[in-house]
């Protein structure tokens, strides 16, 4: 490893598409920097705020949470971890062992909502083809649900750079347009989402939580494989690996895009014939996916 390009020390990492390297402070420092810079200038919090943390016990969202935490002063903020067991045996008692040690080493208030509980099923029962979409949709409608329980102002996810441009490939390879344009749009319609780490790369997530002792359970969901996301990433990081700041690149014209998109396009938000959660359809997709379970 070379030398730190801010001191003397041995660097921790090479940061290819910025052309620098970084010793362990200066990684973290860096690191804090940029997530600051990205939470001010999307205005995502303002004191006074409660928010859920959305936590698995995976390396992102226990980095947000330890990072929330230790900004809560200065944010002036409250915050609640809510973690979601879609009952997956042999991976989320494990990832949630880690939830509950790190909420407790912290003294951070915490909620665990489960599948089975809520809507009687469980991700393990489900056709693993479909494990994926039936996952991100009722995860979600779990998290709304508990923010409102709560009543949060905001809910933080771990989302970083790799997952935002995983998604918006996605949405754009299968010409959804609609999902396409609702990444950002959500604001409008549910408790506010925000993803304090969506431009920093996932690897930089991982370090950083290695470099702050924060114990991640490093088990990747048995699902994960099944999924043409996988695939996305596995095309995404190739082409990183060949052209450093690709991702970077990808998000940024997904941003100039959107800008574009929204100007011209003012979605309807109807509210579901069935549960009445918000929708841009007549039946909200988790109603639609119950209905099959
Ligand atoms: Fe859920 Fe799929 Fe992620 Fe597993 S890989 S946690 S099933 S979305």
């Amino acid at each position: 490893m070379p030398k730190c390009s801010k001191c003397n020390k041995k660097a921790v990492y090479i940061k290819k598409y910025a052309g620098t390297a970084l010793c362990d402070e200066h990684f973290i420092e860096d690191f804090e920097k940029r997530v600051f810079r990205t939470i001010r200038k999307n205005k995502m919090i303002k004191r006074g705020e409660k928010i859920a943390v959305a936590v698995s016990g995976g390396k992102d969202s226990l980095s947000l949470l330890y990072f929330l935490n230790k900004y809560r002063r200065r944010f002036g903020i409250e915050i609640f971890a809510v973690a979601v067991d879609e009952g997956i045996k042999g991976y989320r008692d494990l990832t949630l062992k880690k939830v509950i040690k790190f909420c407790e080493e912290y003294e951070i208030n915490y909620r665990i909502v489960s599948f089975w509980e809520k809507y009687k099923f469980t991700i393990d029962k489900i056709d693993k083809k479909h494990a994926c979409d039936y996952c991100g949709v009722f995860r979600r409608r779990v998290l709304n649900e508990v923010a409102v329980e709560i009543n949060a102002d905001k809910i933080a996810t771990g989302h970083n750079l790799d997952d935002e441009v995983q998604v918006i490939l996605l949405n754009f390879i299968r010409a959804d347009i609609n999902r396409f344009i609702r990444l950002r749009e959500r604001k409008k319609v549910y408790t506010e989402r925000i993803k304090p780490f969506y431009e920093i790369p996932e690897k930089e997530v991982a370090i950083y939580a290695l470099l702050n002792n924060i114990d991640v359970c490093l088990e990747e969901c048995p699902y994960v494989h099944g999924s043409f996301r996988y695939e996305i990433r596995k095309f995404i990081n190739n082409l990183e690996e060949k052209s450093p700041g690709i991702k970077f690149s990808i998000l940024r014209s997904y941003e100039k895009l959107l800008s574009l998109i929204e100007k011209k396009e003012e979605k309807e938000i109807k509210k579901c014939r069935k549960c009445g959660m918000p929708t841009s359809r007549d039946i909200c997709k988790a109603c639609e996916l119950l209905s099959k379970v």
